[in-house]
């Protein structure tokens, strides 16, 4: 099935609920009818805009020309051993609900993962990662349509050069890049992971939880820290934790010896952004419709009728006060779109 559908409002289609209008947008669950369209120059692709959940994007122009948004939602279990499952999800598959999913026949891997918003397309894009994991561990591939090309084909999770919130899919070679499935690769003894500070700190000292309590215990605690996007405009983690050389750490903290460090690759750290911001005093900060979420400091709000434009000034400011106050740029996760 393809539905094109003209002039269609995006407010519900994203997370910070900002105004803007698809002149196109396509809804398609069917690979064959997509490849037919863009083999017949249909659709306007010129600067095609893949839309999932919209929960990590920031609208900021009232006009996008086509929007795609796969909907084919599929669960198919590939191959299965006596210790993995190969399962292939559709992209449009809601993100958590896959993840229930998976937890519901003790498949490992995603738990930890549990509750982010979003959909399975988009979990590759940037390596979605929470509570000591990152999607891509589990990634074994993903099926891509290139809508400028009209075919299909498949990258291996080496090709799709996986990083902290990043990944190939984020290149400007990957613009006609839409992501049709993703194969996941996951264990059938779970092996779990209790890295994560808090969420280890959430079960009675040599407690063994099997995923099920795992994902209840990773809900309980983003219930708790972060904004429901359907009561209050937000993206998550407006930026990324900054990587620093160990060295540049070390000469921060003579300032700061509370500053909170997270290892990272040989000879860096990962300072959490949060702190950063919070730092700098402003956790809580509200100016008209936007503001700082007051459980977190990393996540920017929409209090009801904010512009992309006052959103991004906001993000601005942080990012100039971090600058002057710790020598760190701060990047955004959030898609500027
Ligand atoms: C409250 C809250 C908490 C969050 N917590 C986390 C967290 O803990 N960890 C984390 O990593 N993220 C987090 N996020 C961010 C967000 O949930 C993820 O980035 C998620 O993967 C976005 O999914 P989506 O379907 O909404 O993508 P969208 O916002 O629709 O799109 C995001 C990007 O992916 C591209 N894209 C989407 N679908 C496709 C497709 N099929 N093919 C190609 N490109 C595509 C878009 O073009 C865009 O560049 C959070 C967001 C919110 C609102």
């Amino acid at each position: 099935m393809i539905k094109i559908h003209q002039n269609y409002p995006l407010k519900q289609s994203n997370s910070f609920g900002l105004e803007s209008t698809a002149i196109v947008f396509i809804e398609v669950d069917d690979p064959t009818e997509l490849i037919n369209e863009l083999n017949n120059n249909t659709i306007d692709i010129s600067n095609p805009l893949f839309l999932g959940t919209g929960s990590n994007i920031l609208l900021n122009s009232f006009e996008v020309s086509t929007v795609i948004k796969v909907i084919n939602k599929d669960i198919t279990v590939l191959e299965e051993s006596r210790d993995s499952v190969l399962i292939k999800c559709g992209a449009g598959m809601n993100w958590d609900e896959f993840v229930e999913w998976t937890v519901s026949r003790n498949y490992g891997g995603l738990e930890n993962l549990s509750l982010i918003p979003g959909s399975v397309g988009a979990a590759p894009i940037q390596n979605i990662g929470a509570y000591g994991t990152e999607v891509a561990l589990c990634v074994e591939s993903v099926i891509i349509i290139d809508i400028l090309n009209a075919r299909k084909f498949s990258l291996s999770k080496e090709e799709c050069s996986f990083g902290y919130r990043d990944s190939r899919f984020k290149q400007q070679e990957s613009k006609f890049w839409l992501v049709w499935e993703v194969i996941f690769l996951l264990e059938k003894d779970p092996r779990i992971n209790l890295s994560y500070k808090p969420l280890k700190d959430s079960f009675a000292a040599n407690y063994q939880p099997d995923i099920k309590e795992i994902r209840e215990a990773v809900i309980r605690i983003r219930r708790s820290k972060l904004p429901d996007p359907a009561e209050l405009g937000n993206a998550g983690s407006f930026f990324k934790n900054p990587v620093v050389s160990a060295c540049q750490a070390g000469l921060m903290k003579e300032n700061h010896p509370d500053m909170p460090t997270w290892y990272h690759d040989p000879g860096t750290v990962k300072i959490p952004a949060g702190w950063l911001i919070e730092t700098c005093g402003w956790k809580g900060f509200r100016r008209g419709q936007t503001g700082v979420y007051p459980k977190q400091a990393l996540v920017i709000i929409n209090f009801g009728d904010a512009t992309a434009g006052e959103i991004l000034g906001l993000a601005n400011e942080i990012q100039q006060s971090v600058k002057s106050e710790f020598g760190i740029k701060l990047e955004m996760e959030v898609r500027i779109v």
